[in-house]
């Protein structure tokens, strides 16, 4: 009780929905700034299911540390890594390994590498791309039809999965588009605007008339700026790791 005749503040109730790395985060920062502020806070969080941590789920199989979400943030957006400096977590971030800068995808069972040049939904080189199993022939001729194909009206929008299908065919959605963007957004490419995510291939499209020859002309650029792996960071033990140096407040 206070004595000195100013009024005791008001204890807030604060409930916050979702119990994945916002929520998480929100309480957090809520609890740091009432702490920080001396003010008297009742904080709910309120999960639907009976585990916390939202997409960020980390398995380890037989020594190996799987992610059933995402596998890393990236330092070019300082949030996440100021949350883990904060939470005094930092020092055991890590980086890829500069010696193995590969992505697999599965198919059919099995990991292959991301061929070499194809950048999220179309190849700039030709060898890797021809040489690659993951796609069929049928599905490679019909992505280089993007080649020869009209571009939209300029100033219209249409979903992810609309303007890759009509670029580059089904196959190369399925299985190459749909698991590389789907990770980005963390939703249904069928929903998304391309205008609203990713309006460069909006641009690319109208300015060079096909997505493979604007990303050939511009790869020069792309390679001088480097393949940035430098710029994720996970823990040895993945990223449940934050989520339970959240958890613990
Ligand atoms: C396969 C995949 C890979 C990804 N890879 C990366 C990556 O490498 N790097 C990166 O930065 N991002 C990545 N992302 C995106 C990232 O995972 C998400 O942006 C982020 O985890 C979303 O966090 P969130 O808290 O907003 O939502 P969520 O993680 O979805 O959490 C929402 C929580 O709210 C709960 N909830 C929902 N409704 C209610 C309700 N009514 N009442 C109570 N609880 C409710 C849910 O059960 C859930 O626990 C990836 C996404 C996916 C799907």
């Amino acid at each position: 009780m206070r004595t000195d005749g100013e009024p005791t503040a008001a204890k807030r109730v604060v409930g916050v929905v979702g119990g994945g790395i916002a929520g998480l985060t929100a309480a957090y920062r809520l609890s740091q700034a009432a702490q920080q502020q001396n003010l008297p806070l009742d904080l709910k969080l309120l999960e639907a299911t009976d585990c916390i941590g939202g997409l960020i789920q980390t398995t380890t199989e037989n020594g190996f540390v799987m992610e059933r979400g995402p596998d890393a943030f990236i330092t070019i957006k300082p949030w996440a890594f100021q949350l883990c400096q904060d939470l005094g977590i930092a020092d055991q971030l890590i980086s890829p390994n500069p010696n193995f800068p590969r992505s697999f995808i599965v198919r059919a069972g099995k990991l292959y590498p991301v061929p070499e040049g194809f950048y999220l939904m179309a190849p700039t080189a030709l060898w890797p791309f021809v040489t690659t199993p993951i796609f069929s022939w049928r599905g490679k001729l019909r992505m280089a039809m993007d080649l020869f194909l009209p571009p939209s009206v300029p100033d219209t929008d249409e979903s992810l999965e609309d303007f890759v299908v009509r670029r580059l065919g089904r196959e190369a959605f399925e299985r190459m588009a749909q698991p590389m963007i789907g990770g980005i957004y963390s939703a249904n490419p069928k929903e998304l605007s391309l205008k609203a995510t990713m309006p460069q291939f909006l641009q690319l499209e109208q300015r060079f008339g096909s997505i493979i020859r604007a990303l050939v002309e511009t790869m020069s650029a792309r390679r001088a700026g480097g393949v940035r792996y430098s710029i994720f960071r996970t823990f040895p033990a993945g990223m449940r790791t934050l989520v339970d140096r959240l958890v613990q407040g």
